[in-house]
């Protein structure tokens, strides 16, 4: 994003709109990964996400269009379920998103071929779940496997992200090993690492000790410095160990409107749905912005205090616009 988006970005949330939208693309997925958080029941309140009534075909096509026209999003994240079971709508869908000057993130498995085509499109970052080492992934993200993603991304240009886990930190030097794998493919243009966020209560396999966090938190400061794709800041570090408190702390969930596949089931608070364990929040768009939120301008005055202030002028002028609908 340049200047002028963040520009666009705050004049949105002005005028009461959220600035980024995420949808849920399809309730289907061939995967079934471990502490997915997307078929939990927590994540839409209890329904399940495979009993929702999701699109398909020119009517996924035209119903996302008339969300996004309605919503007027800056950036779009397309998410799953897994969003390449929809890739001939997807071809679609995302010139005509790209010719709305609207940016796109799309996170998939890379299970099937990502479209060549998709390489031409401006403004769209194709993301790439990938979680560890060769040994450790292909069993988690079967049949999503090393293999198939190196032969899938082959063309493109795209973003690895890690989700860290507990397993991963029992040994030294993993995700240094997995910096190094990634670096030096010529597709990959960024690294990004989230850890495991839990729910509330949760007592996952996954969850990282606070020790475990802080060990990764050194290494991913010593590797940012060494490996240039790796996306990692000194707020960002910060953020990692110190995440918002709540929902209502946290910056990404307030710019963040996330729907679900049938385009009408809001995922509340954020995209994890259910009560997610904020103190634990691993997620790197959140830390992001969180470390954004406690950036000083010039005359000493937090960024964070600058976006509440922000964000009450603007459900004052969405609560003007509902009145007088
Ligand atoms: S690929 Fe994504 S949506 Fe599918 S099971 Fe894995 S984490 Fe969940
Ligand atoms: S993204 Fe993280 S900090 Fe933000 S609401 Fe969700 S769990 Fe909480």
């Amino acid at each position: 994003m340049q200047s002028s988006d963040v520009v666009r970005a705050w004049g949105r949330i002005l005028r009461g709109y959220r600035p980024s939208l995420s949808i849920e693309i399809t309730t289907r997925c061939p995967l079934s990964c471990p502490g997915c958080y997307a078929y939990q029941p927590e994540h839409l309140a209890g329904t399940p996400l495979e009993s929702l009534s999701d699109f398909q075909g020119d009517e996924l096509v035209d119903e996302v269009l008339a969300l996004i026209d309605r919503e007027r999003p800056l950036v779009v994240h397309i998410v799953g379920g897994e969003p390449l079971v929809r890739y001939r709508e997807l071809n679609a869908l995302l010139p005509q998103i790209s010719r709305r000057g609207i940016y796109v993130e799309l996170v998939t498995s890379a299970v099937r071929p990502i479209p060549r085509e998709w390489a031409a499109i401006e403004r769209l970052n194709v993301v790439v779940s990938i979680d560890g080492l060769q040994p450790e992934h292909d069993v988690r993200r079967k049949p999503a496997t090393y293999e198939r993603i190196l032969k899938h991304i082959e063309g493109h240009r795209i973003y690895v992200h890690c989700t860290i886990t507990s397993q991963m930190m029992r040994r030294e030097g993993y995700l240094e090993e997995f910096v190094e794998f990634w670096s030096d493919r010529p597709e990959i243009g960024q690294i990004r690492f989230s850890f495991f966020t839990p729910q509330v209560g949760e007592t996952s396999i996954e969850i990282l000790t606070a020790q475990m966090r802080e060990r990764a938190v050194a290494d991913m400061d010593r590797l940012g410095r060494r490996y240039p794709k790796l996306l990692v800041s000194p707020g960002m570090l910060k953020a990692y160990l110190s995440p918002p408190q709540s929902p209502q702390e946290c910056i990404f969930a307030r710019v963040t409107q996330c729907v679900s596949a049938d385009l009408e089931t809001v995922v509340t608070p954020c995209q994890f749905g259910g009560t997610p364990d904020c103190a634990q929040c691993g997620c790197v768009a959140s830390a992001g912005l969180h470390a954004l939120g406690r950036y000083r301008l010039p005359g000493g005055v937090r960024v964070g205090f600058l976006f509440d202030a922000s964000h009450k002028v603007g459900a004052a002028a969405r609560w003007g616009r509902r009145a007088i609908a």
